[in-house]
C-alpha cells in the first residue's frame, strides 16, 4: 500500500509563509492498493490529486468522506476528474446527518454559491452511504471496515486491509476520559493510523490559544499516543492540524510526540508512506 497525504490542516485552508513547511490544505488522504485508488476525504487537497490523477483517465476511484464538514468536502467541486466522461466515482460516506451525502455534496454546489451543478460533472458518480460497522470489498482484495468516532454532527474512521497490511484514517474525533473502545477495535495491530492530533495538551485545555477545546471532536496528539499504544499500533501520523499551528509550533508537536511514541510522524503535504 501507498499512502500520499495531499491535505494535511483542519477547519481551514491555510496558506501564507508560516504554513508552507507542513502545508495549507484541508483533509485529502490517497491510499493506493495495487492498482485501486482510494481516497480518504475531500478537502482541498482533493484538487492536487485530482491534477494529479488526469494522467490516469479513464480512471475509476474511490472516495470515503469521514463526514461533511466544510474541511472535508470542499475541494470536491475542483476535483477535474470528476467532471470528464468516461471516469467513475465512487462516494462512501456515514448515515450520520440528516441529508444523505448525494444531497450534501449537491448542496455546496447550489445556485448561487457555485456555477455548475453537481449534476452536470461529466464522470459516472455513484453515492453510497454507509451504515455504522458495514463491511465493503473492493473487487475482493481490499476490505473497508468503519467505525463512528465523537464529533459535531457524527464521523466516521475508516480501516483498510490489503494484502496482509492496514491503514486506519480516523480524523475528527475526541476521546473524552477514555481511549474511544470503538477506535480501538478498528485500529488493532494496524500497520499505519493516521489519527486527528489537532491540538497540543495545553491548547485544548485552554491553557493557550482561545479557550478550552473539549466537546469540539478533536483531539491531542497525547491522545493520538494513548490510542497507538492501546491498539498496538506500528506507526502513527499525526493529522488534522489545527489551522493557528506554524510550522515552528508544528515541529515542536512531532518532536513532543516522538518522545512518547518514536514511531511517529506529523504529516506534510507531500509526504508519502509506503507499507
Ligand atoms: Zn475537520
Ligand atoms: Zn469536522
Amino acid at each position: 500500500m501507498k499512502i500520499v497525504f495531499w491535505g494535511v490542516r483542519g477547519s481551514i485552508p491555510t496558506p501564507g509563509p508560516d504554513t508552507v513547511e507542513f502545508g495549507g490544505n484541508t483533509s485529502c488522504v490517497e491510499v493506493r492498493c495495487g492498482q485501486h485508488v482510494l481516497i480518504f476525504d475531500g478537502g482541498t487537497g482533493l484538487r492536487l490529486l485530482g491534477n494529479q490523477l488526469l494522467k490516469e483517465m479513464p480512471l475509476e476511484a474511490h472516495i470515503f468522506f469521514s463526514h461533511v464538514h466544510w474541511d472535508h468536502i470542499q475541494g470536491f467541486p475542483f476535483f477535474i476528474p470528476a467532471f470528464v466522461r468516461g471516469n467513475v466515482i465512487h462516494l462512501y460516506g456515514g448515515l450520520n446527518v440528516s441529508r444523505t451525502l448525494e444531497e450534501t455534496l449537491a448542496g455546496q454546489m447550489d445556485f448561487p454559491s457555485f456555477p455548475v451543478h453537481l449534476t452536470e460533472m461529466g464522470a459516472k458518480l455513484t453515492f453510497n452511504d454507509l451504515a455504522e460497522g458495514q463491511e465493503l470489498r473492493i473487487e475482493g482484495d481490499v476490505r473497508i471496515t468503519n467505525a463512528r468516532g465523537n464529533h459535531p454532527n457524527g464521523v466516521y474512521a475508516y480501516r483498510v486491509d490489503y494484502n496482509g497490511k492496514s491503514v486506519v484514517y480516523a480524523t475528527d474525533t475526541e476521546h473524552y476520559s477514555i481511549v474511544d473502545p470503538k477506535l480501538k477495535r478498528l485500529c488493532q495491530d494496524c500497520d499505519v493510523l493516521i489519527y486527528d492530533a489537532m491540538y497540543t495538551p495545553e491548547e485544548y485545555a485552554g491553557q493557550t490559544g482561545s479557550g478550552p477545546k473539549t466537546g469540539w471532536g478533536h483531539s491531542t496528539f497525547v491522545d493520538a499516543v494513548a490510542l497507538a499504544k492501546a491498539a498496538n499500533v506500528k506507526k502513527l501520523v499525526l493529522h488534522h492540524h489545527d489551522p493557528m499551528q506554524t510550522d515552528a509550533d508544528m515541529r515542536e508537536k512531532e518532536r513532543r510526540c516522538q518522545q512518547i511514541f518514536p514511531n511517529s510522524i506529523a504529516d506534510r503535504e507531500g509526504m508519502v508512506i509506503e507499507v
